[in-house]
Parts: structure tokens; C-alpha cells; sequence
């Protein structure tokens, strides 16, 4: 199975994608978690550090990639969840949908893309170029992550409209919205009455999921040695049970941006 998690800069992707991908370990999937953010710090609360990217590698052997081994790209991370960073194109130049695309291309070569129960892609922000959308090519799940404020809500509406295209053509679904830093809810409620979806889990601000990111560890890490931590685990098992549990999902319904505005905002 292969799931995208997508949302706005900054709205928790990836601690959130570290966490779904341990608690999918701990259902006994062999899982992969592929970060494909130019900022190339998807799994780092997994490994504990910055991995090297898939470009820088294959850059540093002149993109000859019969002299790349799995041990150069996949690495180990916390729970037995391997991880790769695709890393970005040239800033200012360059396709983060190219990137995306050597990175599974590599990942064939290596015989790896098949051989995992779960992958997933931890993609940034808010896909406005087919670029970025291209992990949903690959996905059977997108996942949007937001809070309950106008811009990330307004780039999950970004999201659904991106899946509802490739849904044309590809067997994706969107598997739901998951409520990040945030103990309200009035217009995530909001949205999906209008754009229904499910919603997969509300995760409120958290101090300790905060402070996992600058431990390098995920909250599954951390509980080993505080068990009080372990029910903020059982948000994450929660989400990847609903997901092996292989729910319908949606193909999302089309709402333009201007009426998005006017229905998230108070006139
Ligand atoms: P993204 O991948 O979407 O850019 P990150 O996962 O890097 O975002 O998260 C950004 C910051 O927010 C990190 O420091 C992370 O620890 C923090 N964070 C994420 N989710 C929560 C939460 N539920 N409570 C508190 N802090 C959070
Ligand atoms: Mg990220």
C-alpha cells in the first residue's frame, strides 16, 4: 500500500508521517517512509540525523545508477521503518516532480519499491504544479494534514482539488484530513461539511511532539522511557489502523477557491 501525506509548510507532515510510519511498524508492516521535501528532513526523528538525499548521491556518482547500492539511499530508522530522502532540485531551478520520479526509478532499480508492505511519501505544502503532485501517481491514499485555520485548510482544498484530478486516471483516494495542533475544530467541521471527507484524527499542540523533533526521536522513541507519552502514541496507531483497514476514502468534490474564502471567513 502506498500513502501520501500532504499539507502546508510547517502544519506537522512529517513529524506526523515518522509517527504513522513507527505505528505501522508496530503492526508488523515493513515499511518505507520516502520524504520528498526540498528540505530533506522528513525522517530525521526516525534516524536521528540528516540522511543524504537520493540527488546528492546520485549527483556524487555522475547519475550512474547501476554504482548505487540500497545501503547508499535506504537507511534504518527507529522501529525497523526504513527511510529515504529524495531530497530537492537546484533551488530556483529544477522539478521537485523530476526528483520524485529518479527517486522511484531508483528504488525499482534497487528491486526496493515492491518489497515494502507501506510506503509512504511525506510531500510538501500546497501542490499547485504537477511536480509536487507526482507521488500521488504512485499513491493509493493521499492524507492531508491541516489545523483549523484559513491557510492550511485553504491548501488542503489545493490538495483535494490535486487528487480529484489524478483520481481520473489513477485508483487514488483521498483517505482523509488529520487535524494537527489544534483543539479546535469549528472550521475543519466547516470544510468538510462542504467538501466531505473523512477525518481521520484531531491531534491537539502537544509540548512533547514538539520537543521530539529536537530529540530526533519519534513519541514512540520517547515512551520507552516515559510511558506517560504513550497515549499521544495511540493517536498515531489509531490513524494507521484506519488505514490498514483499507477504508473507501473519497474522491474529493470541487470547491472554488472564492467560495472556500467566503465560507472559512466571517462575511
Ligand atoms: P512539516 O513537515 O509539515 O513542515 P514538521 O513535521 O516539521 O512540519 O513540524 C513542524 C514543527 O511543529 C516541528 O517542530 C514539530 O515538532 C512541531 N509539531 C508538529 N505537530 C505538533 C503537535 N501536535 N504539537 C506540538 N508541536 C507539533
Ligand atoms: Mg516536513
Amino acid at each position: 500500500m502506498k500513502l501520501a501525506v500532504y499539507g502546508k509548510g510547517g502544519i506537522g507532515k512529517s513529524t506526523t508521517s515518522c509517527n504513522i510510519s513507527v505505528a505501522l511498524a508496530r503492526r508488523g508492516k515493513k515499511v518505507l517512509q520516502i520524504g520528498c521535501d526540498p528540505k530533506h528532513d522528513s525522517t530525521f526523528t526516525l534516524t536521528g540525523f540528516l540522511i543524504p538525499t537520493i540527488i546528492d548521491t546520485l549527483q556524487e556518482k555522475d547519475y550512474h545508477y547501476e554504482d548505487v547500492w540500497s545501503e547508499d539511499v535506504i537507511y534504518k530508522g527507529y522501529g525497523g521503518v526504513d527511510c529515504v530522502e529524495a531530497g530537492g532540485p537546484p533551488a530556483g531551478a529544477g522539478c521537485g516532480g523530476y526528483v520524485v520520479g529518479e527517486t522511484v526509478k531508483l528504488l525499482k532499480e534497487l528491486n526496493a519499491f515492491d518489497e515494502y508492505d507501506v510506503i509512504l511519501f511525506d510531500v510538501l505544502g500546497d501542490v499547485v504544479c504537477g511536480g509536487f503532485a507526482a507521488p500521488l501517481n504512485y499513491a493509493d491514499y493521499c492524507m492531508i494534514v491541516t489545523d483549523n485555520g484559513f491557510d492550511a485548510l485553504f491548501a488542503a482544498n489545493r490538495i483535494a482539488a490535486s487528487v480529484r484530478e489524478k483520481a481520473r486516471t489513477h485508483p487514488l483516494r483521498l483517505g482523509g484530513l488529520i487535524g494537527n495542533r489544534t483543539s479546535k475544530r469549528d472550521l475543519i467541521d466547516k470544510y468538510v461539511e462542504t467538501v466531505p471527507m473523512p477525518i481521520l484524527e484531531i491531534l491537539p499542540l502537544i509540548e512533547d511532539i514538539r520537543v521530539s523533533r529536537v530529540k530526533g526521536k519519534t513519541l514512540f522513541e520517547m515512551a520507552e522511557t516515559d510511558p506517560s507519552l504513550n497515549y499521544v502514541c495511540d493517536y498515531y496507531l489509531n490513524i494507521a489502523d484506519q488505514i490498514l483497514a483499507r477504508p473507501e476514502g473519497v474522491v474529493p468534490t470541487d470547491t472554488p477557491d472564492r467560495e472556500l474564502f467566503s465560507l472559512l471567513s466571517d462575511f
